[in-house]
């Protein structure tokens, strides 16, 4: 899995899943200069999906996104569920704060 910062990197994937997928083979995320303009929430790097319980645990780049822009993300990955979800339906582990809020 790699990080990339061109939203027409064709390897992105796009949406949620209503099935079983891997994950995608690239994510993107803020270029460094843009997460280094400092974060707007903690840097936190797993999260609980709601449906299932389970904790995943995202890359620092893809955290310190989050950090950055709380809205940059409209779905997310399950590692149980192995799908790409509403961040609605995650919320930060050990808090009960929604991803993407
Ligand atoms: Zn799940």
């Amino acid at each position: 899995m790699s990080h990339v910062t061109d939203p027409r990197d064709p390897r992105l994937g796009h949406g949620s899943d209503t099935e079983p997928v891997p994950q995608n083979d690239a994510y993107l995320v803020l270029s460094e200069d843009e997460r280094a303009r400092g974060f707007i929430r903690p840097v936190r790097r797993s999260y609980v999906h709601t449906a299932c319980g389970t904790v995943t645990t995202m890359s620092q780049a893809i955290a310190e996104t989050y950090a950055r822009d709380p809205h940059f993300y409209g779905s997310t990955y399950c590692a149980s569920c192995r799908m790409h979800r509403p961040v609605a339906e995650f919320v930060w582990d050990g808090t009960d704060q929604v991803v993407g809020s």
